[in-house]
């Protein structure tokens, strides 16, 4: 028997006035009618009403949009109600001009995600982008209790792992189901040899063994792996905060733009809990919104967005650039931007890559967040983001224990990070301790701890470690054609040493800041050599060369 489809997701529309309540619910049904269920109320009472009707239903709302200015109950007090029903909702005020303050009131309280400023027309610049934003993380908090995507699995998995933190951080709603832990699982995935999971079971019930991620996405139809044209102005690898920058200036600018990515839009941005010092949001942001940001506004302005893709081999023939794509396919350009970013630096302990995706990870791995939830959880590392994970983790672990081969935490955390650990209850700080030894069978059960100075191993009990290394460039694959320092760092501008990097230049000028010793190409954020490792500077870095890229295509 199939099971029946999950009801689809409610947009609701309140507006005193029936003729821009019609125009809304107009436009939200043509845009969104397919996929959800638009309802409509005149007033602030009669949505909370139907709201009741609704949970008492178990129906999914992902969206209510509401005017501020309404007789009876005013916008920002229906939502922070409506928060109370269906707290995961999202949230969006419309106001007139004369409100603005209001609504950026009610979005520090938190009742309100985004506020909008009658007239919104034309919907396809003013309204949708913002919408298609909210409903995507609406998207991804939501759990279809059937009918939608399902992985079964071992959570200690590796493979597990990637496809779960694939799916995570694409956005991608999903229903997981531990083979160790649910019957259901164990029924779904009993004609499974255990060597072919994780089982995915699409909407429509086709089943996928062990599928690598860039299958997946073939298969779930929400991203794009393959390019439209053969030919760009410019190509860019990597979706970080710098390669999104940089798409989101040159589509914005004209420029036909394709952005290669091998993960997920967001880089290591994306895998940040917390970004509290990005300019502009006093409140801070989290990775994963600051990326959805960046690539709904990138492909507003028309660039494409391939992943999960990967480039991997580089060919210069004149002018044009030609990057060959890990499915074996070319894209060619004018212009190139580097924007490749770095990964984490390894644990040198014994057996530590046993364990990797199954205990020990590498970066924050959100997805693990949940699964953590009132374990102890270790952390290696002393830099910030060590730091900003700590901090994240203190709220779902029962502790946080951080790991630290030196004798401070200052030494490489802001000071600010600092002095919010050392204030936080369940976090300890281990200073002076190395990791000598992971321990477990098919999973991390434990550590092999030595304090500076001594010869005895101590073993504690581990279930969670957290790596934060310090980080090596994703440049290998450029094959010596860019020039790079002796770590790999991309070299660019005055950094070029003109009797080393630039004997074989051909232009009379010299490489522009951000271009390398390859006229045409160029790179940008923590790749580059001796670059500021910030969101805000990989994001200054990408815009900027844009403006580089338009001499370049002029000089043609
Ligand atoms: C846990 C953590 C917390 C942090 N917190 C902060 C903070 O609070 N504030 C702050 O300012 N900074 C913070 N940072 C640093 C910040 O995230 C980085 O400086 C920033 O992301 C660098 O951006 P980028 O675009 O240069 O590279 P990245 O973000 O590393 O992105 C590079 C992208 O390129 C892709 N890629 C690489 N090679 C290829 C290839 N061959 N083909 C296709 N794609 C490829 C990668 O998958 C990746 O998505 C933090 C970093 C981490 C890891």
């Amino acid at each position: 028997m199939t099971k029946p489809k999950p009801p689809k997701p409610i947009l609701l529309v309140v507006d005193d006035d029936p003729d821009v309540l019609n125009a809304i619910a107009r436009d939200l049904r043509t845009k969104y009618g397919r996929d959800h269920r638009v309802l409509r109320a005149e007033s602030g009472q009669t949505a909370l009403e139907l709201l009741g009707e609704l949970k008492e239903k178990g129906m999914p709302v992902a969206l209510l949009l509401s005017d501020q200015r309404m007789p009876g109950m005013d916008g920002v007090t229906f939502l922070s109600l409506a928060a109370a029903e269906f707290p995961k909702a999202k949230r969006v005020l419309i106001t007139a001009y004369a409100d603005t303050e209001v609504a950026i009131a009610a979005i520090n309280q938190s009742q309100v995600h985004y506020y909008l400023v009658k007239p919104w027309d034309p919907p396809e610049d003013k309204l949708f982008p913002v919408l298609n934003v909210m409903l995507e993380q609406w998207g991804e908090s939501y759990r279809p209790g059937y009918g939608g995507l399902r992985v079964v699995g071992d959570r200690w998995s590796a493979r597990c792992h990637t496809l779960l933190d694939f799916l995570e951080r694409n956005r991608v709603a999903y229903e997981f189901l531990d083979i160790e832990a649910s019957e259901e699982a164990r029924e779904l995935g009993d004609s499974v040899d255990p060597s072919d999971l994780p089982l995915v079971i699409l909407r429509d019930g086709e089943r996928l063994l062990n599928p690598d991620p860039r299958d997946l996405a073939g298969h779930i139809g929400k991203l794009e792996t393959k390019a439209k044209e053969d030919f760009y102005d410019l190509v860019i690898v990597g979706a970080g905060p710098g390669g999104l920058s940089s798409a989101v200036y040159s589509g914005s600018e004209g420029l036909r733009t394709v952005l290669v990515e091998r993960a997920a839009p967001g880089g290591q941005a994306g895998t940040t809990s917390f970004i509290e010092n990005y300019f502009g949001f006093p409140a801070g942001l989290t990775g994963a919104d600051l990326a959805s940001y960046g690539a709904e506004q990138a492909r507003k302005f028309g660039v494409e967005i391939l992943t999960p893709q990967e480039a991997v081999g580089l060919r210069i023939d004149g002018p044009y650039k030609h990057l060959t794509l890990a499915d074996g396919s070319e894209l060619s350009s004018h212009v190139l931007m580097l924007s490749v970013g770095v990964s984490w630096t390894l644990l040198e302990a014994e057996n530590a890559d046993r364990f990797v995706g199954s205990g020990l990870y590498y970066g924050a791995a959100m997805t693990q967040a949940e699964q953590a939830k009132d374990q102890t959880v270790f952390m290696v590392g002393a830099g910030n983001s060590a730091g900003q994970a700590a901090m994240h983790f203190k709220s779902c672990a029962s502790k946080v224990v951080m790991l630290v081969r030196g004798d401070s935490l200052s030494a490489r955390m802001s000071d600010y990070l600092v002095r919010r650990i050392e204030s936080t209850e369940n976090i300890e700080v281990r200073l002076n301790t190395e990791i000598v030894e992971c321990q477990g069978l098919t999973r991390l059960e434990g550590l092999g701890l030595r304090s500076k100075g001594k010869e005895a191993v101590e073993s504690v009990r581990a279930e969670y470690l957290f790596a934060f290394l310090g980080a090596a460039p994703h440049t290998q694959w450029l094959d010596g054609l860019v020039a790079c320092d002796e770590r790999g760092f991309i070299l660019t501008g005055r950094d070029l040493d003109p009797k080393v990097h630039l004997l074989d230049w051909p232009l009379e000028r010299e490489p522009f800041m951000l271009e390398t010793n390859v006229p045409g190409v160029f790179a940008c954020g923590d790749a580059r050599h001796d670059s500021v490792k910030r969101v805000a500077s990989a994001v200054g870095e990408g815009s900027v060369s844009v403006s580089f890229m338009h001499q370049i295509l002029a000089e043609r």
